[in-house]
């Protein structure tokens, strides 16, 4: 993919505020002139730092400080790219880049430097999200798996199922053009043993992106029940400091409060609702309104009962508004007032608790007493493994590609002897999905899309 009309782009690089260093980062197609005209006629070589004043179009110094230069293709881009370390001062720096714009430069959009990566094939689409997934990574185990996107090992997993999938596909066919050895030469070259091990390999690669995927998006948890029985006080002891108000007076809560975790590694987004009811009360209604779309958006609810009311009328009426298939963990808070010990039980199918939760946790938000025994279950609920070698980032995109080439492998495997058109069509459709990852052949649109989320200068 060769775009011929490739404009110089400008951006700062560095993030917006004060620092020592600010990096305007330019990207474009010869760049030896630009870089003589902002020094004052020096001549950078490449991969070398070049110590220099950064010249107005009048030959004052608008700031000083090293510029690099890295000449096409041996550069992030693989355009020729310069970058000017200058003074980390926005104001310094916003003049810098209007004299890169005033020496042909647009301004960069966001993502556009990756893009240009990925277009010259200095990276797949895969390995371009991980950088965005790398800046963006919200804790540690999160950096590390981006990073080995970023390196490849997510792609190389998709190049080799790509590679084998090809095979089959040439076996297959090559039988179309002769049809009458169709099955005797498909039998013989063991199309059937090679699509089942393909089918196992993309379900190993599958199950390594979903944990990947379980890292970069978390979940979204929702404390939700009567007012006063500690779902603030839980939120505080999940997050580990004071975030909302905790008092003895009902509706007190009135405003959703989110607050970010990470457990294992794994982000999670805690929003304590408040009381999910009628009421007439107009702050109290808007707190409602936002509660229920936190509710939609949840993968797990946490309901909070007071052991000793048990399911009273306004629990009973915020279960009624929850969604039907949301999965829900029973807690029975303040276990210290009766002096019990906190516990997990699971309970199944027609032994479920009238709540429709599968499993009962008891603990005290006070005291903190089970409060490991619910991170360890909302961790087993989101199906997270631990972090292990040969994990990656994975995005929804990515999931969802798996899918399809997954329903396509087995689409395939479903043809009958006589379905040969079929089957080289199935598998057609499932390299498409995997190339789809890797961006061999991915619409200009998504690639519109996928970079627009990324920050400027990256
Ligand atoms: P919310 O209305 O559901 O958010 O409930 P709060 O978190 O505001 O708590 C209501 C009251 O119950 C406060 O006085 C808390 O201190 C108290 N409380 C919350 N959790 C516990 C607990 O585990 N043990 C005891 N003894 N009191 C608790
Ligand atoms: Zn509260």
């Amino acid at each position: 993919m060769n775009h011929p009309h490739s404009p110089t782009i400008a951006a700062i690089a560095t993030a917006n505020g004060r620092g020592g260093v600010g990096i305007i980062r330019i990207s474009g197609k010869d760049l030896l002139p630009f870089a003589q005209a902002i020094s004052g006629g020096k001549t950078p070589k490449p991969r070398t730092a070049l110590y220099t004043d950064f010249l107005a179009a009048d030959g004052s110094a608008i700031d000083n400080g090293l510029l690099l230069y890295f000449a096409s293709p041996a550069s992030f881009t693989g355009e020729d790219v310069i970058e000017l370390q200058g003074h980390g001062g926005q104001i310094v720096l916003q003049m810098l880049l209007a004299r890169c714009v005033e020496l042909g430069a647009r301004l960069a959009e966001a993502g556009e430097f990756s893009k240009r990566a990925f277009l010259n094939n200095k990276m797949d689409l895969a390995q371009a999200e991980s950088v965005a997934d790398l800046i963006d990574a919200s804790s540690q185990a999160a950096a590390r798996m981006a990073m080995r996107s970023l390196k490849g090992v997510f792609s190389q997993q998709i190049h080799a199922l790509v590679d084998d999938l090809i095979t089959l596909r040439m076996l297959v066919e090559a039988t179309l053009d002769f049809p009458e050895e169709d099955i005797d030469f498909l039998q013989a070259a063991d199309a059937k043993g090679k699509l089942a091990s393909l089918q196992t390999q993309l379900a190993n690669i599958f199950a390594h992106a979903q944990q990947g995927a379980i890292l970069r998006e978390g979940m979204n948890v929702v404390l939700v029940g009567a007012p006063n029985v500690g779902k603030s006080s839980l939120l505080n002891a999940l997050a580990g400091d004071d975030v909302a108000i905790v008092t003895d007076i009902a509706g007190t809560t009135r405003d959703t409060v989110r607050e970010y975790i990470t457990l294992d590694g794994v982000p999670i987004h805690i929003t304590d609702t408040a009381g999910l009811r009628q009421t007439d009360d107009i702050v109290e209604q808007i707190g409602i309104q936002r509660s229920e779309k936190a509710v939609q958006n949840a993968d797990v609810a946490l309901i909070l009962i007071d052991p000793n009311e048990g399911l009273n009328d306004t629990t009973r009426e915020i279960l009624f508004r929850l969604p039907e298939n949301l999965k829900c963990i029973e807690i029975h808070n303040k276990i210290d007032l009766k002096n019990d010990n906190p516990s997990v039980e699971n309970r199944s199918g027609s032994l479920k608790n009238e709540t429709g939760a599968s499993t009962i946790i008891k603990l005290s938000a006070k005291t903190g007493a089970g409060l490991d025994l619910l991170k360890h279950e909302l961790l087993q609920q989101v199906g997270w493994q631990g972090e292990s070698e040969g994990l990656f980032l994975a995005r929804t995109r990515h999931i969802h590609a798996l899918q399809t080439a997954q329903t396509e492998l087995d689409n395939a495997a479903a043809c009958g002897n006589h379905q040969i058109e079929l089957l080289a069509e199935h598998l057609r459709l499932a390299q498409v999905a995997c190339n789809e990852i890797t961006g061999e052949f991915t619409a200009d649109d998504l690639l519109g899309v996928i970079f627009s989320r990324f920050c400027i200068g990256k």
